[in-house]
């Protein structure tokens, strides 16, 4: 392990001399780093110990060049993160017509756990507020619950090209205080939105939120939505081709909690943001995102992070709708950079 790290910051220092955008990541994370707003979630304890001066980020391009800079091992939990990729797993164990039958992809313009249902049809509004990942986790195959952990560990592991851990506090402490979670699912239940096996749902559902990931984890798992599925290191395949399109569309929609409207018209990339400090966003055909810093913004995104994708999406003109001409062309910027393959 130690020989892998000391190799590590050898290819990294390689890396400085040679890739511009490196430079320009460095930058990057000197510009925010001091800023000092915002506050670390604290809804339980675990979380509040995050550190507020923890700052990672890193890039993955969708040919498998990685650039990090800043606390890119530190490990955190997923949490809302999750919710996207489950969405994936989701349409690929039922299909989209069925999926769509029991979650609609409509933004709320609400918090994430506001406790609301489409009137005329009982559906929670989309996968990325809590109602609606409660809804997706219910759809999630397997023989018990056990199986379909495991099966949900499975597709984070080809995403992250990593084997991933549940941190066990958290997933007791998300257990023990979810109330409005577990009202949720009964109100869909009540429905016949979701199946009767509500605790083994709301298990998973918490513990699925509590994987932790670091933020070279996030950039991967963004880069292989870029990539169109398929991760950009390992070559394997994450999630069905067919159903990328639909979870970064709702990425794009509804990723950002209530900011998701605002990030779209600033950033313009399919996002998708957890409250333990994480942002993980895509450029599609082209690279992943991934942030790590705990404080954050009043709606749950982090606010470095925000600030971060703001930069990159603007210098390098990754919005989505971008025509103008960006101020820094990314494949001379990405030039040069080597790999630091998967560590
Ligand atoms: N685990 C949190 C919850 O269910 C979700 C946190 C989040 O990132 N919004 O309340």
């Amino acid at each position: 392990m130690t020989e892998k790290h000391d190799l590590k910051s050898l290819a990294s220092s390689i890396n400085a001399v040679a890739s511009p955008f490196r430079s320009y990541l460095n930058e990057l994370y000197e510009k925010y780093e001091s800023l000092n707003d915002g506050t670390v979630a604290d809804y339980i304890p675990e979380l509040a110990l995050a550190k507020p001066d923890w700052f990672g980020i890193c890039i993955v391009t969708v040919d498998g060049q990685v650039f990090d800079v800043g606390n890119c091992d530190q490990l955190f939990t997923i949490q809302s993160i999750s919710k996207a990729f489950i969405y994936g797993l989701a349409l690929e164990d039922n299909g989209r017509e069925y999926v769509n039958s029991k979650v609609s992809v409509e933004p709320t313009g609400e918090a994430f756990n506001s406790i609301v249902l489409d009137e005329k049809t009982n559906r929670p509004y989309n996968p990325m507020v809590n109602a609606g990942a409660i809804a997706t986790t219910d759809l999630i195959k397997g023989n018990g619950a056990t199986e379909r952990l495991k099966r949900i560990l499975d597709m984070f592991r080809r995403y992250t090209g990593r084997e991933l851990n549940i941190n066990v506090p958290v997933f007791l402490s998300e257990k023990t205080t979810g109330n409005r979670n577990r009202a949720m699912a009964y109100l869909m239940l009540n429905f016949g939105m979701v199946s009767d096996r509500i605790d083994e749902t709301l298990d998973l559902y918490f513990q699925q939120c509590s994987i932790m990931v670091n933020a070279q984890d996030l950039a991967m798992m963004a880069a292989t939505l870029a990539n169109g599925g398929v991760n950009p290191v390992t070559g394997e395949r994450a999630i069905d081709e067919r159903y990328v399109q639909d979870v970064i569309s709702v990425m794009l929609t509804c990723g950002m909690y209530d900011a998701s409207g605002e990030w779209t018209y600033n950033v313009g990339m399919p996002a998708k943001s957890g409250v333990g400090g994480g942002i993980t966003a895509v450029a599609l055909g082209k690279l992943g995102i991934g942030v790590f810093s705990p404080p954050l913004d009043e709606k749950g995104n982090s606010l470095r992070g925000i600030k971060v994708c703001s930069d990159i999406s603007r210098d390098f003109g990754l919005h989505l709708f971008n025509v103008a001409k960006s101020e820094k062309n990314l494949q001379e910027w990405i030039e040069g950079g080597n790999s630091l393959d998967n560590w």
